[in-house]
């Protein structure tokens, strides 16, 4: 649950200042972007670094990318019960057809093709909503009638005539699946939402199901539900877990595999345990045997590292099961000198932090903090990806053992890279020296962000004997951001980062924060459609935090709203007491989540972070699409290719296609081992 979205990287245009003259000129003739369609931008990243690791980092790099591909149809799955046949219907038409490769309803099954490729489904990535074809009916009807039975993932029991009106109405159907996560409280939850983690069970039931079960350890919680689906069974509820031998076991013996492969190149001992670790949980399911395996995990400090496993908790609505995911990463030596100096100052900042004294951690434990390269991108991570990520999860790993933080950086490069000259800065940018400052330090004042909220802020602070780290149920994953989010802001504009030497200047801070503002009170809105509200929970975070402060502020006017030329703009006046406002709702969001405080939290959140003013939503529409700009970004992965002498395997060598849909189509191919129906 703890990763972060880029704020305003669509906002940055500008190189990083220490590339040498050589080296940008051959990033810039890199193709950044190779895809756009409906909201959405297909770019590349550079794996820069990868010819100097051993051939033994190398295999292990490869190894564990080929378990991150193998899980890539769980996700599918996860995310709706049916993703998996529409997805396979759709490639087979895409293959099969014999028809005419023009005209509209053509280019409208490319786009829903890819659509559905990037979203992991048919419910959109973020917004969770279902999308529609912009093809017709008639014309995918008859498309696949064409097409062979055997082509077709036909369900048992169903013919190819029963099918087609079937899968054309689960794909055009507004009143099926309309959304893959609901979080409206007047709903019940499990009923409201698409994903596919329950079956034929209520919210209710299931949340009265896991408050009887008792911790076998109280004060280490296992985290129960978290690798299950639930089901009900001759009247009873049943929990299937996700292992090998049972339900995902086709794909979970490949991650298995290739897990062993890199069990034999591991760097050192403790990685070797830690991949052992996690075989055996994959083969049993067990949850002690996860959390011995996080502990393991993030205790491991080799250069080569990975995440891999259920872990993310977003896509179910109550919270609890997790969707499947693995990046594969090795470490930026020089930008985590950077990072270290945060760690090394743990402690410091969590003594100044301005929260009440009893939620403060007297011993903040080894926070390890690092800046990675990624290598490969997998399952829910793939192909829209986070900019950072904390792990392990569970609160009391993070109490005893600290947490694992990393700041993906070669992933930002390419959102920067992709976004120069996009003119979105001048557009939503009050002054040209606003936009001076966001393109002078917006990049590194961005990056020390996503550090100090990965870092420290989801590691900071603890929870009052007693409260239970779910309290907050659907509204713990926008107070979780916005406590990190407001550590991170309130301790950018410190002297102590100038001491430490992490910034030159209060400036590098101003520009986060009028960025900050901006983006939370206007500029994330490109990201809604009209007349929807807010429901992503970064996206809930960064308005709540936002409008929160806009309001507080008013009578000392610190940020103001101004129109120039009909256009609405949000200027910070008075930086000094924004971050008092910062740190005044950082205790009190620390307080909501220490003390498990639910109503407080639903207040906050459901006043300040969920709904959108249509007016000013429309006009930054109006202005945003005049920019022709993709909202969201996903990424292609990089190819490594084993190179073999008298078979011998003597070096991999890394190369960046650039077609999304070859990609796609060589993993449906090669890396597709579930049935269409789980
Ligand atoms: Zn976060």
């Amino acid at each position: 649950m703890k990763t972060k979205y880029l704020i305003g990287m669509m906002a940055i245009a500008v190189l990083s200042a220490c590339k040498s003259g050589e080296e940008k000129k051959e990033k810039s003739e890199f193709k950044w972007q190779v895809d756009r369609f409906a909201d959405l931008k297909v770019l590349r990243y550079q794996v820069p670094g990868w010819d100097s690791l051993s051939l033994q980092q190398k295999k292990l790099v490869y190894y564990l990318s080929q378990a991150a591909l193998c899980g890539r149809d769980i996700v599918f799955d996860q995310n709706y019960k049916y993703n998996l046949a529409v997805r396979r219907t759709l490639e087979a038409l895409y293959e099969n057809y014999k028809g005419s490769r023009e005209g509209k309803d053509w280019e409208e099954f490319m786009i829903y093709l890819k659509r559905v490729w990037f979203s992991n489904g048919i419910h959109h990535h973020y917004s969770t909503d279902k999308f529609f074809p912009g093809f017709s009916r008639e014309w995918f009807k008859d498309a696949v009638t064409q097409l062979d039975d055997k082509l077709l993932p036909l369900p048992e029991n169903m013919n190819k005539e029963g099918f087609i009106p079937w899968i054309t109405d689960i794909m055009f159907n507004p009143e099926i699946a309309p959304k893959r996560v609901n979080l409206d409280p007047n709903n019940d939850l499990i009923a409201a939402s698409a994903c596919h983690f329950y079956d034929g069970v209520t919210a209710e039931e299931v949340e009265k199901y896991y408050t009887g079960i008792s911790q076998p350890n109280p004060e280490r919680p296992l985290s129960l539900g978290l690798n299950t689906r639930v089901i009900k069974k001759d009247g009873k509820i049943v929990e299937i877990p996700w292992v090998v031998g049972g339900l995902y076991g086709q794909a979970l013996e490949k991650v298995v595999y290739w897990l062993e492969k890199a069990k034999e190149v591991a760097e050192n001992e403790r990685q070797r345990q830690g991949l052992e670790k996690l075989i055996e949980y994959y083969k049993t399911g067990d949850l002690k045997t996860w959390d011995d395996y996080n502990v393991l995990w993030v205790e491991d400090t080799s250069f080569v590292d990975y995440v891999n496993g259920f872990i993310e908790v977003y896509g179910d609505p109550l919270g609890r099961k997790a969707t499947w995911e693995s990046v594969v990463d090795f470490r930026n030596e020089e930008a985590t000198r950077r990072t270290k100096i945060i760690s090394a100052n743990a402690q410091w900042f969590e003594d100044h932090s301005p929260i009440d004294a009893r939620f403060k951690k007297k011993e903040v434990k080894g926070v390890s903090a690092k800046v990675i390269t990624v290598a490969q991108l997998g399952g829910d991570c793939y192909p829209s990806t986070p900019i950072g990520i904390n792990l392990p999860n569970a609160d009391w790993i993070r109490k005893e053992h600290g947490s694992k933080s990393v700041t993906m950086e070669n992933i930002t490069y390419a959102y920067n890279q992709a976004s120069l000259g996009s003119g979105f800065l001048e557009e939503f940018c009050y002054s040209p020296e606003e936009v001076e400052m966001a393109k002078k330090y917006g990049p590194i004042a961005d990056n020390l962000h996503t550090d100090l909220h990965e870092c420290l802020g989801h590691g900071s602070g603890q929870l009052l004997p007693g409260v239970s780290s779910e309290a907050l149920r659907n509204y713990h994953s926008p107070i979780e951001e916005a406590r990190a989010d407001l550590f991170a802001l309130y301790f950018l504009m410190d002297p102590k980062m100038i001491e430490l030497g992490l910034i030159e200047s209060a400036d590098v801070a101003k520009a986060e924060y009028s960025a900050y503002i901006r983006n939370g009170l206007m500029t994330q809105l490109t990201r809604i459609e009209p007349g929807k509200n807010i429901e992503q929970a970064h996206m809930r975070n960064r308005q709540l935090i936002a409008r929160w402060c806009y309001e507080k502020g008013m009578k000392d006017n610190v940020i103001e709203k101004k129109v120039k030329d009909g256009k609405t703009f949000f200027v910070v006046n008075n930086y000094n007491r924004l971050r008092e406002l910062f740190g005044e709702l950082l205790a009190e969001i620390q307080r909501i989540k220490s003390t498990g405080d639910y109503e407080a939290a639903r207040q906050l959140v459901e006043n300040y972070g969920v709904k959108v003013d249509p007016e000013l939503h429309r006009e930054v529409l109006d202005r945003y699409s005049k920019l022709n700009l993709a909202p969201y970004g996903g990424f292609m992965n990089p190819v490594f290719e084993p190179v073999y002498k008298d078979g011998k395997l003597i070096d991999i060598l890394v190369s960046y296609p650039e077609d999304y849909v070859e990609q796609m189509m060589y993993y449906s191919k090669n890396y597709s081992f579930l049935p269409a129906y789980n």
